[in-house]
């Protein structure tokens, strides 16, 4: 049995400083089309007239741009604060070392301590330093940004390849977001597949979630991960099905849908005109609007718009 969260920590995650509605669009499994989805209800809304924030929290492959056509613009850059050594404050008691939970530092006999690991920036060995031999430097982790493109306004962040530090980037890219809330009727975050950290951060401040799964026995698995977590987190929530006419396993989803008293919103099926839009750059919703994902995601944009909190 999953352990109940403390009330501090669930209203911790509904909290919020302003009143723009934000909807998380996730999935437990990688996949399932998120992305798309969560494009094309931003461009839908967006359509509609209303200002759209459409925020691209998987900063491991951020794609949300490319969906879009759109260039990453307004780079700003997430840091870390890394340890510089002083060689004449050094006496090399190796405290800096012992508090090191990485292992990331090395003190060559003789020598000033170096940093050989990855560094996390947790500052415990400036901390520990009895002789304040170590001074903050700055490592660049990644980047984030936004493109303004009419009433559409993408934020995308980028975790530079081979560093650790998404969660970073993650919290970066969401207080950039919500300190600018105010300019949006309506904030929409995509997140990275997965339950971990970063998927509960950048869920963090939701109104409402939808969450995206396909019929096949891992989807159905994975989203009763993800379901899980927004039990635990008292998420409101609703379920669509993408490539819902895959054979076998829509069954499975509606039994995990009933477990977790989950309503499934929408269906949307395989559909070549889908497929082209993808790879054209540009929303189902705008290229093929006659089509029946385009019809189906424009309705479930609707209902996003009219039940606005
Ligand atoms: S800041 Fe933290 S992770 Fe980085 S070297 Fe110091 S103790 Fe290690
Ligand atoms: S804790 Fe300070 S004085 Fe000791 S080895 Fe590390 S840098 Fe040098």
């Amino acid at each position: 049995m999953i352990a109940r969260l403390r009330p501090e920590i669930i209203q911790s995650f509904h909290r919020k400083e302003f009143s723009t509605p934000v909807i998380g669009v996730t999935g437990g499994k990688g996949g399932v089309g998120k992305t798309t989805i969560a494009v094309n209800i931003a461009a839908s809304l967006a359509d509609m007239g209303l200002r759209v924030a459409l925020v691209d929290a998987d900063v491991d492959a951020p794609n949300a741009a490319i969906l879009l056509s759109l260039p990453q613009q307004q780079p700003l850059d997430v840091t870390i604060t890394m340890p510089l050594f002083d060689d004449e404050k050094c006496n090399g008691c190796g405290e800096c070392i012992k508090a090191c939970r990485l292992n990331s530092l090395f003190l060559p006999k003789g020598k000033t301590v170096l940093l050989l690991g990855d560094c996390n920036g947790c500052e415990a060995c400036f901390l520990v330093c009895p002789t304040e031999a170590i001074s903050r430097g700055q490592k660049i982790v990644g980047q984030t940004y936004k493109t303004v493109n009419k009433n559409l306004t993408v934020y995308t962040g980028e975790l530079q390849p081979g560093l650790l530090e998404s969660a970073l980037v993650v919290n970066e890219l969401k207080k950039r977001v919500f300190d600018e809330a105010d300019q949006f009727d309506i904030i929409l975050v995509d997140t990275s597949p997965g339950t971990h950290c970063n998927v509960i951060n950048a869920l963090k401040g939701a109104d409402q979630v939808i969450a995206v799964t396909e019929p096949t026995p891992l989807g159905d698995h994975d989203l009763d991960l993800i379901l899980s977590l927004l039990d635990q987190f008292e998420v409101k929530r609703s379920i669509l099905i993408n490539r819902a006419d895959l054979p076998g396993g829509k069954g499975l989803i509606e039994k995990t849908a009933e477990k977790h008293k989950t309503v499934v919103a929408a269906e949307v099926g395989m559909d070549a005109q889908l497929l082209q839009s993808n790879v054209a750059g540009i929303p189902v919703v705008r290229m093929f609007p006659q089509s029946q994902p385009a019809k189906t995601l424009n309705s479930l944009a609707r209902n996003i718009a009219e039940v606005r909190p």
